[in-house]
């Protein structure tokens, strides 16, 4: 009888599911045994389990350490990047704020302070465009205003033409004096997305031009990653912010004291 191992726990199901699927992909059986067992709650240290058999436990450190390598020395090189980008220039801030719907939160963002400096929009456009660069569009389409100056960037990173849509008697439009022409690839550009409210407006005006929308490209994703456009999304930054009552605010109980943020017209 085989006899069984674990091999790494993890905290977060979503990084253990893939680190399982991976090694299955290179042919180690692997599952996961997670906070259902009795037992596993009653360990020290909680989490899910990734267990294979014992006679495979050194190949599966290997490729389990090559995903782990790969993390470090790409992605979270890339995010400290931008989330330094954006701290820098005073987008994203950490604190104690009194949002507009008058909930408390540690975080806020300023997203005009990124658009001042046009060298910090050409870094973060940079790998967006990368990001974006293998969807071959035709054109690349912003959203007024915080969409303007990123989808600019973006389009002449990958090449492209570009065009920003605003929103006229209520109704999202495309600027005019632009031309699209049905058959035309487009990715679309936006700074930060709350609700996606607009973005899915701009998606359903390109297709009733008869546009196709190969991508959406961002500066941040407020919902941390659970907006679904149905296509390909890059967000540079996904965070979800926190948002207290006041009488619920550690913050508040802390003693810390308060600022009202200016005069971005998106609070989070
Ligand atoms: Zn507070």
């Amino acid at each position: 009888m085989d006899k069984f191992k674990v091999v790494k726990t993890y905290s977060d199901s979503i990084e253990a599911t893939m680190a399982k699927d991976f090694l299955q992909d290179n042919g180690i059986e692997a599952f996961l045994a997670d906070e259902y067992s009795g037992e596993i709650l009653s360990s020290v240290v909680r989490g899910i389990k990734l267990i294979i058999k014992e006679k495979d436990f050194a190949q599966a450190e290997e490729l389990l350490q090559s995903i782990a390598d790969n993390v470090d020395e790409n992605q979270n090189f890339e995010a400290e990047y931008i989330t330094g980008i954006l701290e820098e220039s005073g987008a994203l801030l950490n604190g104690h704020f009194k949002l507009t719907s008058g909930l408390h939160s540690d975080r806020y963002i300023e997203k005009i302070k990124v658009i001042q400096s046009p060298r910090k929009v050409e870094a973060l456009c940079t790998i967006l465009a990368k990001r974006l660069s293998n969807l071959n569009p035709d054109i690349v389409v912003g959203l007024a205003m915080g969409g303007i100056a990123l989808g600019y960037e973006v389009a002449k990173q990958l090449n492209t033409d570009f065009i920003f849509t605003q929103r006229k008697d209520g109704e999202m439009t495309i600027r005019s004096g632009f031309r699209v022409e049905p058959g035309m690839k487009a990715i679309i550009i936006e700074d930060i997305v709350t609700t996606g409210g607009s973005v899915f407006e701009v998606i359903e005006l390109l297709k009733s031009k008869g546009v196709e929308v190969l991508a959406i490209g961002l500066l941040v994703d407020r919902t941390g990653g659970k907006i679904d456009f149905g296509i390909q999304t890059e967000a540079l930054l996904s965070i979800n912010v926190t948002a207290y009552k006041p009488e619920d605010c550690p913050l508040c109980q802390q003693g810390i004291p308060i600022t009202t943020p200016g005069s971005s017209d998106k609070k989070v």
